[in-house]
């Protein structure tokens, strides 16, 4: 009875560790409201990674038929290059994403990732290949620690310490009142926006995927935080050669990208460097414009309150 009693034990806990990352996973789908509707093919095989290049050829998408938002769109995105995807609010540049991940189906047209048509290749396959920082992070109920390793169950105490470094969110742990071991979520502390954030990227870091987006994913930082944060990501992202993705509002965040594609109308009004596109003098280089002066103003209203 004892000899067994060990083995047992083990299977327990092993038993709780994979009952609690499937109710993470519901929880995870749930606040991301998957649709389930979207069938794995018969027989898919796993998705074959080469270089990492995205390709949507001649999409259309709507949520409802009557409505499109995508109109037999056509871009590009290179193999292991930065890109940035900008346009108004509501013109779709989340569904690209959401589409990508096959939350979705599209209506006409198809995604290519390294040559493969994402409706052949395996859900899990295809999935584990993208990571993603969303602008809303669902958090667990259960320990910093946790929540961060969530990105990849078996990494190691160093490695998701390593992993809170590098996106500037180990320092905020240290101020927590258990550290790692702090319980975070509804159930436990209530952490910020940014912090989220930063959870969220350093969740990523773990995963390291070979397609990465990132969604909004530092709207609610500071600015020096942020610059910072964006230049380990840049660093992270050369290093490894990976394909990423930033959906962004605020034009300086993503200004360094290799391409910049601007959405709008449900396709691509322009694209190219950022350079290319001040020199164009098209959507771009206004919005540019306007977020500059607006940029200029808070400038202008720091170094008033430091005169103060
Ligand atoms: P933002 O910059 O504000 O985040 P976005 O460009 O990322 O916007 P999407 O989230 O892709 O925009 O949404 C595109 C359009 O599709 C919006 O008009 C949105 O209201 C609509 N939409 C998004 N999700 C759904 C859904 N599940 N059902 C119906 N319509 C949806």
């Amino acid at each position: 009875v004892f000899q067994l009693s060990v083995p047992l034990n083990f299977l327990g806990s092993v038993y709780r560790e994979l009952r609690q990352s499937l109710l993470d996973m519901e929880t995870l789908f749930n606040l991301q409201k998957v649709n389930v509707a979207v069938k794995e093919k018969e027989g898919a095989k796993p998705l074959l990674l080469t270089g990492g290049e995205i390709r949507f050829e001649n999409v259309t998408f709507g949520y409802t038929p009557a409505r499109p938002i995508l109109k037999n769109l056509t871009l590009t995105i290179p193999a292991g290059k930065k890109v940035a995807i900008v346009g108004p609010s509501g013109c779709g540049k989340s569904t690209i994403l959401r589409l990508l991940f096959r939350f979705y189906d599209v209506q006409e047209g198809r995604i290519l990732i390294d040559g493969q048509d994402i409706r052949d290749v395996s859900l899990e396959s295809l999935r584990k290949a993208i990571g993603v920082v969303p602008q809303d992070t669902p958090l667990f109920n259960n320990t910093i620690e946790h929540n961060i390793r969530y990105g990849n169950m078996v990494a190691s105490p160093e490695q998701v310490r390593a992993a809170a470094e590098r996106a500037r969110l180990s320092e905020t742990i240290a101020h927590f009142p258990e550290g790692y071991q702090t319980m975070v979520g509804e159930r436990g502390m209530m952490i910020s926006g940014g912090e989220k954030q930063r959870l969220a990227i350093s969740r990523l870091i773990l995963k390291d995927p070979p397609l990465l987006f990132f969604d909004e994913a530092t709207s609610a930082l500071d600015t020096h935080t942020e610059t910072t944060l964006l230049q380990n990501i840049n660093s992270i992202l050369k290093e490894k050669k990976r394909t990423s993705v930033f959906v962004a509002h605020r034009l300086r965040t993503i200004y360094d990208s290799d391409l910049i594609i601007v959405l709008s109308g449900g396709q691509v009004a322009e694209s190219g460097t950022h350079e290319n596109l001040i020199d164009k003098g098209g959507v771009y280089s206004e919005l540019w414009s306007a977020q500059e002066m607006k940029f200029g103003d808070n400038a202008e209203d720091v170094a008033l309150a430091e005169d103060v």
